[in-house]
């Protein structure tokens, strides 16, 4: 893969590349992109090409609207979805201000910020994210392709061929899939990335849901990351495996513990569940989101470590003996509808905050957690996370964590989209009040 603008060049020599999209996202997280002829690309290097940011959700205001998007060329891919004659290429940009400097309001950045930070410790964010999504005959209902379940083989997953075509383009790109599978739902699937930088999977995780909404398309369908299109089956998450190296060492990792984590992995683990609730509008951020996290889906309600139990917030996968690299925390409640670069911010924000005030582990809760009483869950010191989006924002909106991971700009302009958000659903008279009501009253 293309390294510096020489082997980009090079590249598109070789491909015959006549375009070359850019690619960035808002605030939410929602892919933006403009296309430019390969012969603009000298400019787009040293230059940038300018665009109007006011008019990106959550950018810049109208009176400093002028922004600069620079290309990243270590992120060139052909684009294997479209035509290879006269072929169209990506490339992931960096925000700038007119001056040349990070604009603070891109999300990119304020990752690539978070991991600086990092790097002063010596530590590397490596990220191993589930994506789970449905498939449905097109964007206006929740019709299915299929009725399997869980690893269920061909026949009844006529969606097969739509996974392997996806794999296939996402392997074009240079992303590792490790496993794909059938999921638990009707018509739901899972199709998880090798573990990377956290940098390079924030990238990966957009140029993944692209992927397998363009091969959906091409089949004549329709896919969707909603955190939770059906009522009554599972939702779609995206659990984010985590872990800190420093150099080639795993830094989670003591063979001496009975859990193999070293004190750092506890400490990581303790900041994630003690700053749980308010990263959460983060992880978190639609109002449908909230619908999935609830008892009896897989999807963590309550706010506990385990290491077998899937009703945990964190599961701490069991220990193989000589994957001292494979040793890592699970955080269970993300949904692949979040920003990746500001879901990965605030979760490692969260765990290095642990690890700076050694906040104590609290032990492993093994049973379910959604069949324990009130009472026991108290007596159990177990804690909720927030249940709707309106808890979410209230709690992140007084969060040193939040801010401190987001930066001020992304801070404020995120909290207030949300909060306008809410409201528009608070004030909404929706289908289930009409049904229920409109008989009765
Ligand atoms: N779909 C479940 C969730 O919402 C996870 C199911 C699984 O991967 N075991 O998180
Ligand atoms: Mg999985
Ligand atoms: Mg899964
Ligand atoms: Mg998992």
């Amino acid at each position: 893969a293309p390294a510096t603008k020489d082997d980009v060049f090079e590249a598109i020599d070789k491909h015959n590349v006549r375009f070359v999209r850019i690619w960035f996202t808002d605030i939410l997280g929602i892919p933006k992109s403009f296309a430019i002829n390969t012969n603009q690309l000298d400019g787009a290097f040293s230059e940038g090409m300018g665009f109007d940011g006011s008019s990106v959700r959550g950018f810049a205001r109208i009176y400093e609207s002028d922004l600069i998007a620079k290309p990243d060329p270590s992120t060139f891919r052909i684009v294997p979805w479209r035509q290879q004659e006269n072929a169209v290429a990506r490339m992931f940009c960096d925000i700038l201000n007119p001056d040349g400097t990070p604009y603070e309001g891109d999300p990119r950045y304020v990752l690539k910020r978070n991991l600086s930070r990092l790097k002063e410790k010596g530590y590397k964010f490596m990220v191993g994210p589930e994506l789970e999504f449905f498939y449905f005959k097109s964007d206006c209902s929740t019709e299915i392709l299929d009725t399997g379940g869980y690893f269920d083989l061909t026949t009844l997953d006529v969606a097969s061929d739509l996974r392997r075509d996806t794999i296939l383009a996402l392997d074009a790109m240079g992303i590792d899939v490790e496993y794909s599978h059938h999921e638990v739902a009707p018509s739901q699937h899972e199709i998880d990335l090798r573990y990377a930088d956290a940098l390079t999977m924030a990238d990966n995780v957009i140029t993944y849901k692209i992927t397998v909404k363009e091969i959906a398309r091409k089949h004549g369908c329709y896919a969707t990351f909603m955190p939770k299109p059906i009522f009554g089956v599972n939702g779609s998450g995206m659990h984010v495996h985590q872990s800190l190296f420093q150099g080639k060492r795993n830094v989670m990792f003591d063979a001496a513990d009975e859990y193999h984590l070293s004190d750092e992995a506890k400490w990581y683990i303790a900041g994630l569940l003690r700053h749980a609730p308010e990263i959460t509008a983060v992880t978190n951020q639609w109002v449908n989101s909230y619908k999935r996290l609830v008892p009896g889906y897989e999807a963590p309600v309550y706010i506990s470590w385990a290491r077998r139990n899937r009703s945990a917030l964190v599961r701490v996968p069991m220990y193989k003996p000589g994957k001292e690299a494979a040793t890592r925390v699970e955080y269970r409640s993300p949904d692949p509808a979040a920003n990746p670069y500001l879901a990965f911010s605030v979760m490692l924000v969260a765990g290095l905050a642990g690890i700076a005030n050694k906040y104590e582990l609290p032990p492993p809760q093994e049973r379910d957690i959604y069949h324990m009483s009130e009472e026991e869950k108290k007596a159990a010191g177990i804690n909720s996370l927030p249940g709707s989006l309106n808890e979410a924002i209230q709690l992140a909106e007084q969060s040193y964590i939040v801010r401190e991971a987001l930066g001020d700009h992304v801070f404020e302009n995120f909290i207030a989209i949300k909060k306008a958000e809410w409201d528009e659903y608070r004030t909404n008279v929706s289908r289930w009040e009409l049904e229920r009501y409109l008989p009765l009253l």
